[in-house]
């Protein structure tokens, strides 16, 4: 008998260990979800903390206070909401249950993640002779281009992070022409990569004149808050890059207002030239429902780029008029075939093509890219630490694959990538074109040790070579 009595009190001890363990459980669960206002629907991360109402309800303090609030006003005074019969909440409760989302990581944590990428400061940043090497790893050519940003990036922030100026140094805003796929934005964003400074980039298309349909210009300054982790001080250090700025040149010929030209190279001064702007937090317009942050633009590094077709015929025509003129002049036609032409662009060559003065007079620094040749697609292919090449081979060295390209095959795919007139951005759509088979069929047959692409199988002429292990 007594054992019997034992053995229950075991059992029960058991269960009430397991029930414990059980609801620890659930509450550890439960500790990384949020929790909704019932009424609002707002998360606890937006609404504050929620009070526990009776049958498990969940209220945020302003819904709570504008309950009081309506019960005060409709001559209720000294109605207590907590004395209320918790089965006139039922109708709540028995209301479909709100997805569950999970928290974002607490602010300590992002703190800690924003600490271990090491902050740029007078300490961290490099000369620009290491920029440049640092550049060097992955953007092929471009020597002279490379050169001048790093130059120009590294007065930007020795200005930026010098405590008591002496002297008010100025900004050093960039322009940047070169032909599509010459590696603008590669440059900029691995720039912005290695000095570990937020960066945001536009298109210039897509701004129109504050009130017509487009983004505001503003909205550049929201996108780099965003890359910033709505850090208004590390914003404040970031780069904008805005690219396909020759698209906003003044339109010729034009009675209507110009809205999606001219006006917004007038909007972009106040940014390009530092001032405080209002701008939306986590959205790129300004609506009653969003939140508004003060972004100072005064130590914002702003990169504009474009492609300027027909540039370079406006340096051509000014250069062949002075040519040909007085002693020792050249020949008339001897920038015809210049195919350096655009580093020879004054500001009055980017004045003909349409952009106003007071924008150019803020952009000080203006180089160019050169449109690169076919050795230069054949190093692109294979030399950056990211190559395209090295991508494919890690892609398939993880099937124990080892992937091989002949000379011919890359100068056959430098050789296609040329015709399309496109730079190096060709060069990702072609391989992705004749990879497409490999990828899919080298992983059926587990035999297979090596495949070596061929000049032949690029031109659609041949097959590659494959070889079997062991
Ligand atoms: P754009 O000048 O039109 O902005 P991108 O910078 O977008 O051209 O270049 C497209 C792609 O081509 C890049 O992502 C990069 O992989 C490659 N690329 C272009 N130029 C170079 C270069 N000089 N060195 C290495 N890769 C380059």
């Amino acid at each position: 008998m007594d054992e019997e009595k034992n053995e229950e009190m075991r059992e029960e001890k058991t269960d009430g260990v397991e029930e414990k363990k059980s609801s620890d459980k659930t509450e550890k669960k439960n500790a990384d979800y949020e929790e909704y206002c019932y009424l609002c629907r707002r998360p606890e991360s937006v609404a504050g903390k929620m009070l526990h109402m009776p049958n498990d309800l969940k209220v945020c303090n302003d819904c709570l206070q504008k309950t009081f609030n309506s019960i005060n006003s409709t001559n209720f005074p000294g109605m207590d909401m907590f004395a209320l019969d918790p089965s006139m909440f039922r109708f709540l409760s028995d209301a479909p249950k709100m997805p569950k989302v999970k928290k974002k990581p607490k602010e300590a944590e992002k703190e800690k993640k924003k600490e271990e990428l090491a902050e740029l400061n007078m300490k961290t940043l490099k000369p620009p002779h290491k920029i440049k090497a640092e550049l060097d790893e992955y953007v092929i050519g471009q020597e002279k281009a490379k050169k001048v940003i790093s130059v120009a990036v590294y007065n930007h922030y020795k200005r930026v992070l010098e405590k008591e100026p002496k002297i008010e140094l100025d900004k050093s805003n960039m322009l940047m022409l070169g032909p599509t796929g010459s590696g603008k934005t590669y440059l900029v964003k691995t720039l912005a990569r290695l000095l570990n400074v937020p960066l945001a980039i536009t298109d210039a298309t897509s701004l129109t004149e504050a009130g017509y349909i487009g983004d505001d210009v503003e909205s550049v300054l929201s996108k780099l808050l965003a890359a910033a982790d709505n850090d208004v001080e590390r914003a404040e250090k970031g780069i904008v890059f805005i690219d396909e700025i020759d698209k906003i040149a003044k339109k010729r010929n034009t009675n209507s207002r110009d809205v999606s030209g001219e006006s917004v190279q007038q909007g972009l001064l106040k940014l390009l030239e530092g001032s405080e702007v209002e701008v939306p937090v986590g959205a790129t317009n300004k609506n009653a429902m969003v939140p508004m942050t003060t972004i100072n633009t005064k130590n914002i590094l702003f990169i504009c780029g474009g492609a300027f077709p027909d540039l370079e015929k406006i340096i051509r025509n000014r250069l062949n008029k002075t040519a040909g003129v007085g002693f020792g002049s050249d020949l008339k036609d001897k920038y015809d075939e210049d195919r350096q032409l655009l580093d020879k662009v004054t500001v009055e060559d980017l004045r003909e093509y349409g952009m106003i003065p007071e924008f150019l007079g803020r952009l000080p620094v203006v180089f160019s890219l050169q449109g690169l040749g076919k050795e230069q697609m054949i190093r692109v292919l294979s030399e950056p630490k990211n190559a395209i090449l090295k991508q494919y081979e890690h892609l398939l060295e993880l099937d124990e694959v080892e992937l091989k390209f002949s000379e011919d095959a890359l100068e056959a795919i430098a050789e296609r990538a040329l015709k399309k007139d496109t730079g190096a951005r060709a060069l990702r759509a072609i391989l992705e074109e004749v990879m497409l088979d490999i990828m899919y069929e080298i992983p059926k047959d587990e035999n297979i040790g090596r495949v070596t692409i061929t000049g032949d199988y690029i031109r659609g002429c041949g097959g590659p070579v494959i070889e079997m292990r062991g």
